[in-house]
């Protein structure tokens, strides 16, 4: 008995067949947002259609399918609410897949659904309370608490980014000025340097080698990214009294370079309390898509609904 999970995302569609908690296939398109909403949709079922196929020839008829998408989502509803880099707006996914399939669908949230698999199969396991922050072009966070995902209110929870640390600082893309991601971000960096230098082209992790070589510019951009993230986690842990951080995306493949000063940064403003234990995510980009068929699974268990 398999399910299939399908990560959309603005640039790759992530899926995977997964069959009693084993990962069976995993594969990755090109989303081709450009294309327009639509064309999105239909390369979405054709995913679907493929790791259905996929299954099959593993003798292992899907029973149920996960999707998760980024943006503003209804999970109780099953729709994707606004999706900015995928053109959907008041999309209901579940029920529109559900249909083209046949198939029972759970549809949740990207960055949740990965907190969920963090939470079961890598980094967060044994714990609680913890926040998964992956931290690339954008940055979001899903929130564990007491075991389960928290979604808030309207399912906006874990916009982490768009925590001001700078008040009138660094303008971002939500209209705010000073948050968290208009520093912390893989972009951030890269657009700060390149503004400062003129130097276009460079990655964040060109930069953080700029840096280690001795640019001046480079170190104060990394160190501002570095002090900006550890601003808002220290926020997060001061409320939500959090047993871990989970670090992940892009720029946590940069390991202990990275985490190390954050680390150090995080403690020295928790003056009151131990800080959180941070570590590296376990799942990399695949957590989304895992995270997506653990939502299928609990479907068809009963878990969810
Ligand atoms: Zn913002």
């Amino acid at each position: 008995m398999s399910v299939i999970a399908l990560d959309v995302g603005g640039t790759h569609i992530k899926g995977a067949v997964v069959a009693d908690g084993e990962l069976l296939e995993a594969e990755e398109w090109h989303t081709h947002a450009h294309r327009g909403p639509d064309a999105v949709i239909e390369t979405v079922l054709q995913c679907a259609e493929e790791l259905r196929a996929r299954a099959v020839r593993y003798g292992s008829e899907p029973r149920a399918a996960g999707i998760v998408v980024p943006g503003l989502v209804d999970e109780s509803e099953g729709s994707a609410l606004f999706a900015a880099n995928l053109g959907w707006h008041d999309f209901p996914v579940r029920l529109w897949l559900a249909e083209h399939l046949d198939l029972p669908v759970a549809f949740g949230h990207d960055v949740r659904a990965g907190g969920v698999a963090e939470s079961r199969l890598g980094a967060g396991r044994g714990c609680t309370d913890f926040a998964f922050v992956p931290v690339g072009t954008g940055i979001a966070a899903a929130l564990i608490i007491g075991g389960r995902p928290y979604a808030g209110h309207s399912g906006f929870a874990g916009e982490f980014g768009h925590m001001v640390v700078r008040p009138d600082g660094e303008p971002c893309s939500c209209g705010n000025r000073g948050c968290v991601e208009a520093y912390a971000s893989a972009s951030a960096i890269a657009r700060r340097y390149a503004a400062i230098t003129g130097r276009t082209g460079l990655s964040a992790k060109d930069i953080q080698h700029q840096a280690r070589d001795g640019d001046r510019v480079a170190d104060r951009i990394w160190t501002e990214a570095v002090e900006c993230l550890a601003d808002g986690l220290a926020a997060l842990t001061a409320v939500l009294d959090l047993e871990r951080v989970v670090i992940g995306g892009g720029l946590a493949k940069a390991g202990e370079p990275y985490l190390a000063p954050l680390r150090r940064a995080l403690a020295e403003r928790l003056t009151f309390r131990r800080p959180p234990h941070l570590v590296p995510a376990q799942l990399g980009p695949r957590a989304g898509s895992l995270g997506a068929a653990l939502l299928a699974q609990d479907l068809l268990d009963g878990r969810i609904r």
